[in-house]
């Protein structure tokens, strides 16, 4: 073993040769610590860092979170960083794109801060709307969920960054979450809760995984064999390492099973991998040598390939609150926002026409960057909706809090990362607004009868008892730094909204697929998934049930025509890849964007299968009359269920439809196959 190297020393051993292949450089190093010293690589010190190993010159690796900016807490208060939208507005853009830029350029500014991992893309599924982590995660739908994850992870490591995508598996609800036993079929965990997981391993190899607080099926996310080393390593092929949520392992009883199950790394400090209890554990012979050398390799592999042994000039360099990142920020905030009523054309306002606009409710100026817990960020600056309009409405139009004076009111309602509201660590309490938000905006509308309102909250909201009061209604979400101009920008029609909504908006609670009973929402020791596969618009369009705003649904300014729906075969065969065209015409007087929306339904199956399922979508700009051709590609995967007999997925032989539209509701055009196996 090496004893007393000099730095001069270290800097010539293999392991620090950058040309040299990742594997050996991996190989290199482990070899040369001591089993202290990979005892102590396994756990974290100061909450966000591993422990240096001086002797090797070894430094921290740091992580931070996440999701939609650098976090206050994993730089300790000190760095101020750009808030970008929060990931349900990010989803809202359904512009896989926008993704992808937000990844580098969240990447970047975790290189700026110093740091090697950023604790995200949140992409648990939206379950029930009274999660409170709702507005961190991205969508109710496994297929919108790889869209939109994938690029992210793949922005994050093209700078050399590791992302770890969390939570690893089925921390669907914050209440209970330290504890409570997810109890969900195969079924459902093929086809809705880990479909997203397994993308960002085989399409973006991503480096880090993070697991869970809550049991699955019984077992502990950072014990569970077969969720960790079965299906994430050995099937999906996981090269990277698995870390704690922290503190996630405080309930779980053997040091070992967490070794075994291949859970590198505790966080924020060792609990069961203390050094003496690993100790203890590996002279019981409980896990071998040979599992925690497969465990600390994997940590090793990502310290590499973030560079965190290498000259700091052969890595991409870090930048943080800059203009680039502004306008990234700003595109999702405009492209996230989801016009959903406007039903006597009341937006987009003219600014020329307009001489007063009253603007209230309680989140007209507050800000939102700095809440929610663990991913609240210490923002350089933060327009609020009333900073927004007062700025683009400068030297037109006055701003005044007296709706009856008014030419137009806004009410800017919805809730905030306080009690009650979208926060870490506690689920809502219920879907609608507060009392005394429902009042301002029916007093408002009763005052002036062109009220719009716009919401500011990251979750569903139900809106009886005053929605038939406004005929305007605009979802913006928690929409970063930028999101006052943004709000401003789509008011006044400067920019044609076109986002569409990752998650369906129901009428009532109990109208949810997981509000039919106790067992299934909040369930005590253990959670009862008992809807299955019927997660979403999938429960909604089965059983019949009038969603408030359907899942994909968004207005724009202009309007969008569909027509000539074609499918390149009539029969398909089990190998073929079938195409599927249709034109869309914007044929009104708006340029703007459309969502064209592929879902896929079989029409008979020997199992129960959803109305519809999401099985394609793009993203178009048109401008006034322009008309284009959008074109999908499928295959027999896109027909498949997962076969809980077989244990595998299966297309049944038979007639398929093609449905596409403008929203899971809103089918325009329809096509069939008949696939023949
Ligand atoms: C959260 C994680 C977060 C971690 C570190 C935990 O409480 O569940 O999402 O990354 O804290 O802040």
């Amino acid at each position: 073993m090496d004893k007393d190297l000099s730095k001069e020393d270290i800097a010539k051993l293999p392991f620090k040769d950058s040309n040299l292949d990742l594997e050996k450089r991996v190989e290199n190093l482990l070899g040369r610590l001591t089993l202290e010293e990979k005892f102590k690589i396994c756990s974290g010190t100061r909450l966000f860092f591993t422990k240096k190993i001086k002797r090797l010159n070894l430094p921290k690796f740091k992580m931070t979170d996440g999701p939609h900016g650098v976090g206050a807490l994993g730089t300790f208060f000190i760095k101020k960083t750009t808030y970008f939208p929060t990931a349900i507005c990010r989803t809202a853009t359904w512009n896989p794109e926008l993704s992808e830029q937000f990844g580098a350029a969240i990447a970047q500014e975790v290189r700026d801060v110093g740091y090697h991992m950023l604790l995200a893309p949140g992409i648990n599924i939206d379950r029930t709307p009274l999660n409170g982590r709702t507005f961190e995660y991205q969508t109710e739908d496994p297929y919108l969920n790889i869209k939109m994850a994938v690029p992210v992870v793949k922005g994050i490591q093209s700078q050399r960054i590791a992302a770890c995508v969390k939570h690893y598996v089925c921390n669907n609800q914050e209440f209970s979450r330290f504890k409570v036993s997810a109890e969900v079929s195969e079924r459902a965990l093929q086809e809705i809760y880990l479909p997203g997981f397994e993308a960002v391993v085989r399409e973006a190899d991503v480096w880090s995984i993070m697991a869970c607080y809550n049991k699955v099926n019984g077992i502990f996310g950072c014990e569970n064999k077969n969720l960790l080393k079965e299906r994430l390593m050995e099937e999906w092929g996981f090269r990277g390492f698995v870390v704690s949520d922290w503190f996630a392992t405080r309930h779980i009883l053997k040091t070992e099973s967490c070794i075994n199950a291949g859970m590198t790394l505790e966080m924020p400090h060792p609990i069961k991998y203390k050094v003496k209890r690993l100790k203890e554990a590996l002279i019981a012979e409980n896990f071998t040598e040979d599992s925690l050398d497969e465990n600390v390799k994997r940590l090793l592999r990502v310290m590499f390939l973030t560079g965190l042994f290498n000259d700091e000039n052969t890595i991409p360099p870090g930048s943080r609150n800059t203009a680039e990142h502004q306008i990234v920020a700003r595109k999702i905030a405009e492209e996230g926002i989801v016009l959903l009523k406007n039903k006597e054309n009341l937006l987009p306002l003219d600014i020329e026409k307009i001489k007063k606009l009253a603007v209230l409710g309680p989140n007209a100026d507050k800000k939102m960057a700095f809440g929610g817990g663990s991913s609240m960020i210490r923002t350089l600056y933060e327009i609020t909706p009333i900073q927004g309009l007062k700025e683009k409405c400068k030297d037109k139009v006055e701003i005044i809090d007296i709706p009856s004076e008014a030419d137009v009111a806004i009410v800017f309602a919805g809730l905030n990362h306080k009690k009650y509201g979208d926060r870490e660590n506690k689920d809502k309490i219920k879907l609608e607004l507060s009392y005394k938000q429902i009042e301002l905006i029916n007093k408002t509308a009763q005052e002036n009868p062109k009220t719009i309102v716009v919401l500011i909250n990251g979750s569903p909201i139900a809106m009886d008892g005053w929605i038939e009061n406004v005929s305007t209604i605009v979802e913006a979400w928690y929409a970063g730094q930028e999101a006052g101009n943004a709000i401003a920008d789509i008011i006044f029609g400067d920019i044609n909204p076109s986002g569409k909504l990752p998650i369906t908006f129901p009428k009532k609670l109990s109208d949810s697929p997981a509000h039919v009973s106790k067992r299934t929402y909040p369930g005590n020791d253990k959670v009862y998934y008992d809807e299955g596969i019927l997660v979403g618009y999938r429960y909604f369009d089965t059983k019949k049930i009038d969603p408030l705003f359907p899942f994909g649904h968004g207005l724009s300014y202009t309007t969008f025509t569909y027509d000539n729906l074609k499918i390149d075969k009539k029969k398909v065969l089990e190998d073929d890849k079938f195409t599927v065209s249709v034109d869309i015409t914007n044929s009104d007087d708006h340029a703007g964007a459309e969502v064209v929306q592929l879902y896929v339904q079989d029409v008979e199956c020997s199992v129960d299968r959803p109305l519809k399922e999401l099985k394609g979508f793009k993203k178009i700009k048109l401008e006034l009359g322009e008309k284009k051709t959008v074109i999908f590609e499928l295959e027999k995967r896109d027909l498949s269920f997962f076969d809980e007999i077989d244990n595998c997925w299966k297309a049944e032989k038979g007639i398929f439809n093609v449905l596409v539209g403008s929203s899971s509701k809103d089918i325009l055009l329809k096509a069939e196959i008949e696939y023949l196996g």
